[in-house]
């Protein structure tokens, strides 16, 4: 799979991650990377794991994360 992003600027670079949130391929330069937090249900109630999710998302989808909702 190639960068989908490369792709529209006519570049053929190889993906090295895909997209949590649309699935493109995303080269390790328009890749945004991200933690989140993993969440647990224990019999006791939630907890949160001590260790962060790592979550890769292209440029678009981690920009449009950012941005604050519009009210
Ligand atoms: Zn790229
Ligand atoms: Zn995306």
């Amino acid at each position: 799979m190639n960068c989908f992003d490369c792709t529209q600027e006519r570049k053929d670079v190889s993906a090295v991650a895909v997209c949590c949130h649309c699935g493109t391929g995303i080269c390790a330069e328009h890749m945004v990377l991200t933690t989140e937090e993993v969440h647990h249900d224990v019999g006791t109630g939630p907890s949160w794991g001590k260790r962060s999710a790592r979550r890769a998302t292209c440029r678009t989808c981690g920009g449009a994360e950012q941005e604050s909702p519009a009210t």
